[in-house]
């Protein structure tokens, strides 16, 4: 089979260079191929303001609102001192947020690129890559356990934070900090559950909690620390979990009535970015190319921005526009430095743990990687 652009990873940043392929070119032979059947549960559920219109801009807003997410109406952080405070989006010019289903809402992006035309592959891993002289692309996937061939004229990597194309290719990691998550789903009752959505972020010694409701009665309560306090926790335990989770104010108080359905789950949160995010024929968008701290809830819009922008790189790089490759790792490269600029800042407006080394780690005047 032969496609003009081939998408590794079905997340938001390739569903969004898909949908924005096929708006652009209704023509173009777009493929996602994607490692997972959207079946496990997957982490990052709160889109913040400002989703509206690039879903519009992909023709998936109505799919989105039929989805029936939780509206969220602020977020609440107690970070730099006891005392909570508010952020409500009432006063924002982007609208509400929302808190998702992330497996429903990854699964709904991808059926619409796939009712805009694009081919979408579950299961679909990639287990080879040659550039070939005649500039294009000879892909071996592994697929239900068999091998298959593909060619593409050009492939966008957005597998997430593994960048697994891009690494094929040479490209480097630069790792920022070393952040990990633990966390665990709990599930009210239709009774008790509570009336607030809001986001809570909690900063504690060594580490922060984020929680958030989530639809179908749910609540997620993630412990955010470096990977190597995480595992000396023994957090990827329960009871020791739950143990922790005790010694929290608010979060605990706002789990309180639920019952936890999983065990603690362990996640990747390390802020990073690719030594490069482009190469003859391929580009990388989303996690792959950069990912954001969890505190900052911006990696799925990014990623949804993202996934718009490259493709009209891969637009102009199909038609031997090749500067535009150029111009988009200048952009990737101004944003993660502001971003970078943003994170040093926020981290430094917490000063109660001095001798803690989570907090001593990011108050560290440091370069960006
Ligand atoms: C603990 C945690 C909490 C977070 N909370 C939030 C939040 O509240 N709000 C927010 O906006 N962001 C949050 N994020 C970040 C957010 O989840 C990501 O920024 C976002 O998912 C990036 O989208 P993406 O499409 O680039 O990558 P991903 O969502 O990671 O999607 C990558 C896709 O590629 C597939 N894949 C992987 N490898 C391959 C391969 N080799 N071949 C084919 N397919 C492959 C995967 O199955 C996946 O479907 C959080 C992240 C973490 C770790």
């Amino acid at each position: 089979m032969r496609y003009d652009v081939a998408v590794f990873g079905g997340g938001p940043a390739g569903a969004a260079t898909a949908l924005s392929l096929k708006r652009l070119r209704p023509s173009l032979r777009v493929a996602i191929l994607e490692a997972s059947s959207y079946s496990a549960w997957r982490a990052g559920e709160t889109l913040p303001p400002g989703c509206q219109g690039i879903l519009q801009s992909l023709g998936c807003w109505e799919r989105f609102l039929g989805e029936r997410f939780l509206q969220s109406f602020g977020s609440r952080a107690a970070w730099g001192g006891e005392q909570p405070y508010d952020n409500e989006f009432l006063f924002s010019t982007h609208g509400d947020g929302w808190h998702l289903d992330r497996v429903r809402f990854d699964r709904m992006l991808s059926e619409c690129a796939q009712e805009d035309g694009a081919d979408v592959l579950q299961d679909a891993r990639l287990a080879g890559s040659q550039w070939a002289e005649d500039r294009i692309w000879r892909l071996v996937i592994r697929r239900g356990g068999r091998h298959e061939e593909l060619e593409a004229g050009f492939v966008v990597d957005a597998t997430g934070r593994s960048a697994s194309f891009a690494v094929q290719q040479g490209a480097r990691r630069l790792i920022g900090d070393h952040l990990a998550g633990a966390s665990v789903v709990f599930r009210f009752t239709r009774n008790n559950m509570p009336a607030d959505t809001y986001t809570l972020v909690e900063a504690q010694e060594d580490g922060w909690w984020y929680s958030s409701m989530t639809p179908d009665s749910h609540a997620v309560a993630i412990w955010m620390s470096d990977a190597d306090l995480v595992r000396g926790r023994g957090l990827h335990a329960a009871e020791r979990w739950m143990e922790h989770l005790r010694r929290s104010r608010l979060t605990a108080a706002r789990v309180a009535l639920a019952d936890p359905e999983t065990a603690p789950g362990i996640w990747a949160a390390q802020s990073q970015r690719l030594s490069q995010s482009v190469g003859p024929g391929w580009l990388a968008a989303g996690d792959a190319a950069s990912t954001f701290d969890p505190l900052s809830s911006q990696g799925i819009l990014k990623a949804l921005r993202s996934g718009k922008l490259a493709s009209f790189v891969a637009i102009d790089c199909l038609q031997g526009l090749t500067a535009a490759q150029a111009r988009y790792e200048r952009i990737l490269a101004a944003e993660y430095e502001q971003y970078h600029a943003a994170k040093t800042w926020f981290y430094g407006l917490e000063q109660r743990w001095p001798a803690s080394p989570f907090w001593r780690r990011r108050q560290r005047v440091g370069r960006q990687p």
